[in-house]
């Protein structure tokens, strides 16, 4: 059964969106801001299960891809491939997954999920794989080098 009107209504609000709160926080329960752009957050996932996982999350409360510009879909999606040649030139992954859902979290953002050598290529994505939470300071390291490979990459402009 899907959400009723009232539990749809309360998720899609902006005033009580978890996103809207913490996505531009440079730590947060579930990531750590890459860089932030005229457009989007690029985060880094807290779940490591698969290796590269991050956010790319649009910076206005939107709730839906149709509500988008041509010019803001452009933008946010140029990011999305910015942050996807990111973790390409840190992880060397074999392919990255884009995934842009949002039923559970109505506030436009794409996971990019890298797929490595060691995974299956026919077991189906899940997000909710995990979750694998690194140390610390291997966390920091892989935040730190994504910024890097972040300020070297892509077209999009920075902030
Ligand atoms: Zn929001």
């Amino acid at each position: 059964m899907w959400w009723s009107e009232d539990e749809w209504a309360a998720l899609a609000a902006a005033e009580q969106c978890g996103m809207c709160a913490d996505a531009h926080l440079p730590a947060n329960d579930h990531s750590a801001l890459i860089a932030t752009t005229e457009t989007s957050h690029v985060r880094l996932a807290r779940n490591q299960h698969h290796a590269g996982y991050c956010l790319v999350i649009l910076r206005e409360h939107v709730v839906d891809m149709s509500e988008l510009s041509p010019a803001q879909l452009s933008a946010f999606w140029a990011d999305v491939q910015r942050a996807g040649r990111a973790i390409d030139e840190v992880l060397r992954s074999k392919r990255i997954d884009y995934l842009v859902m949002g039923h559970r979290m109505p506030h436009l953002h794409c996971h990019l999920l890298p797929q490595h050598a060691t995974d299956d290529p026919l077991r189906t994505v899940n997000i909710a794989d995990g979750p694998t939470y690194l140390a610390p300071d291997a966390f920091d390291t892989a935040l730190a080098a994504l910024q890097r490979a972040w300020a070297s990459s892509g077209f999009s402009t920075e902030r």
